[in-house]
Formats: C-alpha cells, sequence, structure tokens
C-alpha cells in the first residue's frame, strides 16, 4: 500500500506532458482538459486513501486491498482507453509515439510497484496493453509492428511480474524464518537448557533495570535465593539423571508460584535459584516462600522407580532501591539470609529487610 503511493500523480503529469507538447490541448481542447480534470480528481481521492492508509486497520486489510485495486485499476483503464484512441485516431505521429513511450513506461513502472499483490500487477499491464493489441488485431492489420511490440512487451513484463513475485514471496518468507530464528536465539542465550528457567546471564540484565525501575519509582524490589538442601546426596544416592529430573520439578514449582508477569525465576548456577519480584515486598514474599518451601517438602518426585523427596532453603532480601544503594546490596543481603537458613538448620526460610 505505502508503495502505491508513488504512482498517484503520474497519470496527471504524464498527460499534461503530452497534451501540451503535441499541441492536443489546442486540437481537442474539451477532451484534453477533461481527461485531465479527470486524472486530477483520481491524484486527489488517492490522496486521501492513502491518508486513511496511514489509520492502523488491521481488520480492514481485505477491504483496503480491494479500494486499492479500484484505484490503481480505475487510471489504467482510462490510460488504456487513450492509448487506443492514439492508435486508432493519430493525432500526428508525435501524439502516437509519446503514448506508446508512456503506456509502456507506465506497465514497467506498475510491474515494480505492485509486484506484492500479482494479481494486481498482472490485471494493472493487462488492462494498459491487451484492449490496444486486441483492436489491432481485429480492426488494424497494417499496424503489424506496433502489434507485435506491444505482444512481445506484455510478454516479458508478464514473465518479470511472476519471477519478481517469486523473488519478494522468498524475500519475505526468508526474513520471517530469520525474524524467528533470532527470536529463537534471544531465548537459548536466556534460559538454562535443562529447568527452562532463566539463567544468570538474563538475571543480571534484568536485574539492573528493574533495580533503576524500582529505584525510580519508589517501589519495593524483592530477592530470593533457593538452594536445594542436600542435593549432593540426592544425586549420590539415586544417580545424577534422577538429580536433574529433581531440579526440573522445582523449577515448574517455583514458576507454578511466582507467576505474575514481573517475576523472574532464575537458575543462578547448580542447585541454587534466583527469584525477582519487582513490586512484592518482603512479608509478602516471605509467605509465598514458606508455602513453596512447605509444598516442596511434602512433594515426592518420581524418577523411575524412585520417589525422591527434598527440601529447600531460602533467603529473601527485600528494600526500596535508591540511586545511593549499590545494586549488589540485595543479594549479598539474600545471600547472608540463606546462610542463616541453611545454618540454622535447613529446610526453612529467613529474611533481610535493608533500611
Ligand atoms: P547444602 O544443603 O549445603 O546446599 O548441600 P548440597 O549437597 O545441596 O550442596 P553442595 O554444594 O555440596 O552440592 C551441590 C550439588 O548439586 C553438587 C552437584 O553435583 C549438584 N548439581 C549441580 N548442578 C547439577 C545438575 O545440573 N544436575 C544434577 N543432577 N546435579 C547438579
Ligand atoms: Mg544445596
Ligand atoms: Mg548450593
Amino acid at each position: 500500500m505505502i508503495r502505491s503511493r508513488m504512482g498517484i500523480t503520474v497519470y496527471l503529469v504524464l498527460w499534461g506532458i503530452i497534451i501540451f507538447s503535441t499541441g492536443l490541448y489546442r486540437i481537442r481542447p474539451i477532451f484534453s482538459w477533461s481527461v485531465l480534470a479527470i486524472f486530477f480528481l483520481i491524484s486527489l481521492v488517492r490522496i486521501k486513501q492513502q491518508i486513511d492508509f496511514r489509520k492502523p486497520a488491521p481488520h480492514r486489510r481485505q477491504v483496503r486491498f480491494s479500494s486499492l485495486a479500484v484505484t490503481v485499476l480505475t487510471p489504467a483503464g482510462i490510460w488504456s482507453a487513450l492509448f487506443i484512441y492514439s492508435m486508432f485516431h493519430p493525432v500526428d505521429t508525435e501524439f502516437k509515439l509519446l503514448m506508446m513511450l508512456t503506456t509502456t513506461g507506465l506497465c514497467s513502472g506498475g510491474t515494480t510497484l505492485y509486484v506484492p499483490d500479482k494479481r494486481l500487477a498482472l490485471a494493472y499491464i493487462a488492462i494498459l496493453l491487451l484492449p490496444t493489441a486486441i483492436l489491432l488485431i481485429l480492426f488494424k492489420r497494417g499496424e503489424l509492428p506496433a502489434l507485435l511490440i506491444i505482444l512481445t512487451y506484455f510478454s516479458y513484463m508478464v514473465m518479470i511480474t511472476l519471477k519478481g513475485y517469486n523473488e519478494y514471496r522468498y524475500a519475505l518468507s526468508n526474513e520471517a524464518k530469520l525474524e524467528e530464528k533470532s527470536r529463537e536465539l534471544k531465548r537459548i542465550s536466556e534460559t538454562d537448557g535443562l529447568t527452562g528457567a532463566y539463567n544468570r546471564r538474563y538475571f543480571s540484565k534484568i536485574f539492573e533495570i528493574e533495580w533503576k525501575r524500582a529505584s525510580r519509582e519508589g517501589t519495593p524490589l524483592t530477592l530470593i535465593i533457593i538452594d536445594l538442601d542436600h542435593f549432593k546426596k540426592v544425586n549420590d544416592t539415586y544417580g545424577h539423571p534422577a538429580g536433574d529430573q529433581v531440579l526440573k520439578t522445582v523449577t515448574r514449582e517455583f514458576q507454578k508460584t511466582f507467576k505474575r508477569c514481573t517475576d523472574v525465576v532464575v537458575r543462578y548456577g547448580g542447585e541454587e535459584f534466583a527469584i525477582l519480584l519487582p513490586g512484592t515486598d518482603s512479608q509478602n514474599a516471605f509467605q509465598m516462600a514458606e508455602s513453596l518451601r512447605n509444598y516442596i517438602a511434602s512433594l515426592y518426585v518420581t524418577y523411575e522407580e524412585f520417589k525422591i523427596q527434598i527440601t529447600i532453603s531460602a533467603g529473601i532480601a527485600s528494600c526500596i532501591p535508591r540511586h545511593t544503594k549499590p545494586s549488589t546490596l540485595l543479594m549479598m543481603e539474600a545471600d547472608t539470609a540463606l546462610y542463616k537458613a541453611k545454618n540454622n538448620g535447613r529446610n526453612q526460610t529467613k529474611a533481610m529487610i535493608i533500611s
């Protein structure tokens, strides 16, 4: 639709040049000026149409295409009639030659402009060239060279349109594939392969963003660090693949608990997880962490014939960030809280509030 903007005034300009350079405006004034006025009106309609197209209306795509087709094909039909007129009632040879030249030029331009819509591009060149060709075959056998040129040019334009359309589709599908691949790559670079949780690299990025946002807005930012208790023993008792299954299961439970769109569940490393909760205060985070801890303690992770039980320890740090505070503070305090939970016998939650 944007491409079609370029052809808005072309008929008006071309017809103006032709009637003035050949003197047609003096020989056939009413005809010349009427056609010029029609092209002027069509240009106005197309300018209005382009202004309307600027407003987003995805559900009206089909209507827009139809209205575009009408405003593209109508002037082409009028030009085609002028082309016939120049061939059958030549005012002089210069007029005829100029019409031949401009009509073929319009075809080339139309092929390039409308190639994303194959049917529109083909209809455009057919309307411009075929009526003249058919009438020449039927009524003017003497114009064989002109007829052959028109037909050769028509076939050439059809081939170019089809090839151009295929290349356009190919480029479009390549672009879509590339976008899909870059999305996939982004996902891989931000998540942990085993559990599907975000990775540490993503955490560093989002943590800085959320810290700055919370300090701007004066809202709380809470970090929970969770470590699986005696996880080495799980691996030693049931094997590494069983340990992997436990990691996957607990990650799913973490994600189910912290499911707000701003919550970020990260596998920080090994069997340690970081959960970033923008907009959640320490009290709420503590309640959520406690109910999660209780639930995990009651959970049996099934792996082959084993039913594995696991507990977690959690350290919470919460504050309303300020630009004067270092962002590392939250991580340090959450680590200290986790250390306390571990030292206190594991399977528990400890919280630190930073003033
Ligand atoms: P603590 O309660 O003090 O945290 O004891 P722990 O045994 O959980 O801690 P430790 O740091 O001694 O052991 C962590 C274990 O986590 C050792 C390591 O093999 C295991 N681990 C780390 N990453 C993975 C993984 O991707 N898969 C499996 N199966 N195990 C892992
Ligand atoms: Mg551990
Ligand atoms: Mg650990």
